[in-house]
């Protein structure tokens, strides 16, 4: 170590909040620390809860617990999960029809020009098949399917991924349980106060209803919406991004399962949102996420009981959202993860993920108690980015939707940011992407929007011309058979259930 590095070391971290992110920041942070002398603490007040939702991920997840020693099966089997291959949207660009965005790639590229170049041709030609057929994720959460990708496929026509719907409570259990044999001491409390230090305003202790009082040298702040350090006591303002998406509410309920769960999630466009139906192993999760300026309570209510599979086991729960984010992600000593640093809207289950890149980022700056602005500004550009990079995603599914109805009037008729219009612009001009720093969606993600909602290119590369017709219709059928052949040879997603229950018994017995 540097000298006087020592000193100036970090010694005490307070987590403020025990819902996922809190947990997740826990079980984290005591592994990357373990063998130092930081003792971290977390308060959180099982009287006030947490949020309750939040079941559907995306694959980082996986890395996420992977990172922390544990295993696929173990994980699935402690938080009554099952598997996701990607998002099936039905009803988005009209009645009756559906696509799925996978976790994973489309097509064979050939001669170093994308696949969808190939396919975009065919379809000029008159080949009716949807861009899914090229997709092993796709196909396999259609079939309601599951396997684990082959860890060498061969050809592109073989790599998907694939992530987990959980139960959010049990996921949090599980991490607490993680972290709590790693030396995290786990406080249940409420905070009654915030106390600044005089000098320089940075946070030092926290009171708590008992009396006790808890000092840090950094502060984690995952106290959900209502951020109670950051947002409340630092005082950092929030950037209100509603005018670009329209959703501030939700109802969440769970229900009894209904047949065979899907290894997709489901989301449904409806009056002036969309529902969403999550599938675990013992019940389903489901929820209808709508704005209130186009729907009153009673009527989400009354559409999301209405579509439901399941008989409701719960009264469905309000939520209320401002879409955006805090100005800044870290103020001084305190850091939000998690609702308390913003939130955009449930599609495309970003906001665990999100929690994610905020920890491995907070592990790559970690500061010393001189709080360096240079390591506090970088962590808040990339936050920053980041998060506008996700946004431009979520907005698109809305831009492009092609339903009747205000809301989805309003949706179209919207002006989006400069960011999404310049990805736009090159998509429709010469079907390639733009591709900015810290961007959460890959362009195979981008392209199962833009071909999901048939917003197809005008120019193509020119070099596909060279292609013979006869001969492409050859090849995308041996890749459509190819990938056939593939998914039928898969366990369906209950069979692939049983065989992870069964790794997890073995990982136990080991
Ligand atoms: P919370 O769960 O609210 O936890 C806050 C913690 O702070 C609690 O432990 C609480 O007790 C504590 N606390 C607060 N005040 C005090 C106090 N005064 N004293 C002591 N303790 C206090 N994300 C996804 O990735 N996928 C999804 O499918 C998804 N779906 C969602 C659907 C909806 C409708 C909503 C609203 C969110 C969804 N999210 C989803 C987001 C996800 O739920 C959150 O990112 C995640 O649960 C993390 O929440 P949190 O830990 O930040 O906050």
């Amino acid at each position: 170590m540097m000298d006087g590095a020592a000193e100036r070391a970090i010694e005490r971290i307070v987590i403020v909040g025990g819902g996922t992110a809190g947990w997740m920041a826990a079980a984290a942070l005591s592994a990357h620390l373990s063998g130092t002398d930081v003792a971290i603490t977390l308060v959180e007040s099982s009287e006030i809860g947490t949020v309750g939702v939040g079941e559907a991920t995306i694959p980082t997840i996986r890395r996420f617990y992977g990172a922390l020693g544990m295993s696929d099966a173990e994980v699935m089997q402690a938080c009554d999960a099952t598997a996701k291959l990607g998002i099936c949207f039905v009803d988005w660009l009209r009645d009756g029809h559906s696509f799925v965005h996978p976790f994973g790639r489309f097509g064979q590229d050939l001669k170093g020009i994308d696949f969808h170049h190939y396919w975009l041709k065919a379809r000029a030609a008159g080949d009716r098949a949807q861009l899914g057929n090229y997709s092993l994720g796709s196909l396999l959460a259609s079939e309601g399917h599951a396997t684990l990708p082959a860890p060498d496929p061969g050809s592109q026509l073989g790599i998907f991924d694939w992530a987990l719907h959980f139960d959010a409570a049990l996921f949090a259990q599980h991490m607490r349980r993680f972290a709590e044999k790693m030396g995290v001491q786990r406080v249940d409390a409420r905070i009654t106060d915030v106390a600044l230090r005089g000098a320089d305003g940075f946070v030092e202790a926290l009171t708590l209803d008992s009396g006790a009082r808890i000092e840090g040298d950094l502060f984690i702040d995952c106290s959900g919406f209502r951020s109670l350090l950051l947002g409340e006591k630092l005082g950092v303002s929030y950037e209100d991004w509603s005018h670009w998406l329209l959703c501030d509410g939700a109802l969440a309920v769970q229900s009894e399962r209904a047949g065979l769960p899907p290894s997709c999630t489901t989301v449904t466009a409806r009056t002036a949102g969309w529902q969403w139906r999550i599938p675990l192993r013992k019940r389903e999760g489901n929820g209808l996420v709508f704005s209130s300026r186009f729907q009153s309570d009673d009527q989400a209510r009354e559409e999301l009981l209405a579509h439901l599979l399941g008989e409701p086991t719960m009264e469905p729960r309000k939520l209320r959202f401002t879409p955006g984010r805090r100005q800044v992600a870290w103020a001084k000593n305190c850091v939000a993860l998690g609702l308390a640093s913003g939130f955009l809207e449930p599609l495309e289950s970003t906001s665990i993920a999100l929690i994610e890149t905020g920890i491995e980022r907070l592990k790559s700056l970690f500061p010393d108690k001189d709080f360096d602005p240079t390591v506090i500004a970088e962590y808040n550009e990339q936050s920053a980015e980041e998060m506008e990079r996700v946004r431009d995603f979520l907005v698109l599914h809305y831009k492009l939707n092609g339903r009747t109805g205000a809301f989805w009037q309003a949706c179209r008729d919207m002006d989006v940011p400069d960011s999404l219009n310049a990805k736009l612009a090159l998509w429709r001009a010469r079907g390639a992407f733009v591709r900015y720093r810290w961007e959460m969606f890959s362009p195979a993600s981008w392209l199962a929007i833009y071909a999901g909602f048939e917003d197809l290119p005008t120019r193509l590369d020119p070099a596909v011309a060279a292609v013979d017709n006869a001969q492409l219709t050859r090849s995308l059928e041996t890749m459509r058979r190819s990938l056939r052949d593939t998914v039928a040879d898969t366990p369906t997603h209950e069979e692939f259930l049983e065989i992870m229950d069964g790794a997890a018994a073995q990982g136990r017995a080991a």
